[in-house]
């Protein structure tokens, strides 16, 4: 049977999900895909229609694998098309968390980068969650200071849960002759403990093809291995791309994560 969302508690709605209390279990609730699309903090705002399926369905095939993996995840089941159940949070982190594996987007602005530029190991950064203020990154001596200083643990986890996910992901994604090229995740802490929490679609990395059969992606800059212009990710929509040609990338990004079920 269907659920009745109009009957549920909204606990929040975000830009692209609405938190239902689940009245059958208080150790979890109901997050809702919806057909929105934001860029630039919310400045751009489109609404796709069935953009919530595919992105409920790349999001489920993402999670069920990181969960078969042994990645520390909120993510339950997902019940119906457009609903998952994940595990309520004790305490969300408001950070967003990306890692980077070549350069690309923000950090060619402010970081002296040159696009396609390798990173091994892989960067990860810390930015604090906040639309008006733009996101902004916190300082990697701050956050070390804190660790030593302060003997939190957490942020460590957070680079580590980063990179586990991102070489997973990295290494599913090449099966398809994609490289990941960075992606941004958040987290919470469920039991007291750091657990990767929202979602993973196609707006929240940025995902390129290979431009060669038999690409060397080992050198310092991987540009010329690599088709930015035959990118899959939201990307397309911030370059002002049409919103079919956004929904058909975001189609081809379900299409592949759908064989994640069938990966080692
Ligand atoms: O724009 P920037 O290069 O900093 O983005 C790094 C990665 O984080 C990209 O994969 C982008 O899609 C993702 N991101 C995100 N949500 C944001 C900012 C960035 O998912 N608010």
């Amino acid at each position: 049977m269907a659920l009745n969302f109009d009957k549920l508690t909204k606990i929040i709605e975000g830009k692209t999900k609405v938190i239902y209390k689940n009245p059958d279990d208080p150790k979890t609730v109901f997050m809702l895909f919806k057909d929105d699309i934001t860029a630039g903090d919310g400045l751009k705002h489109d609404v796709i229609t069935g953009k919530a399926q595919v992105d409920w369905q790349t999001n489920r095939d993402i999670f069920e694998y990181l969960n078969r993996k042994g990645v520390r995840t909120h993510y339950v089941s997902s019940p119906e098309d457009r609903v998952s159940i994940v595990k309520k949070l004790d305490f969300k982190i408001n950070l967003e968390v990306v890692t980077r594996r070549v350069a690309a987007g923000s950090i060619l602005k402010w970081g002296d980068m040159v696009e396609g530029q390798r990173f091994d190991p892989l960067i990860t950064q810390f930015h604090y969650k906040d639309d008006p203020l733009h996101d902004p990154m916190l300082d990697d001596g701050f956050i070390d200071y804190i660790i030593k200083a302060k003997g939190s643990t957490e942020y460590q986890e957070m680079r580590d849960i980063n990179a586990q996910v991102f070489e997973i992901l990295e290494h599913a994604f090449a099966q398809f002759k994609l490289q990941l090229i960075d992606f941004k995740l958040e987290y919470g802490l469920i039991d007291s403990k750091v657990t990767l929490i929202d979602e993973i679609t196609g707006g929240s990395f940025r995902l390129w093809p290979y431009a060669k059969d038999d690409p060397n992606l080992q050198q310092e800059n991987v540009i010329s291995e690599l088709d930015p212009k035959g990118r899959l990710d939201k990307d397309n929509y911030r370059m002002g791309g049409d919103l079919s040609t956004v929904k058909s990338k975001f189609e081809a990004i379900a299409e592949l994560t759908r064989n994640f079920k069938d990966l080692a």
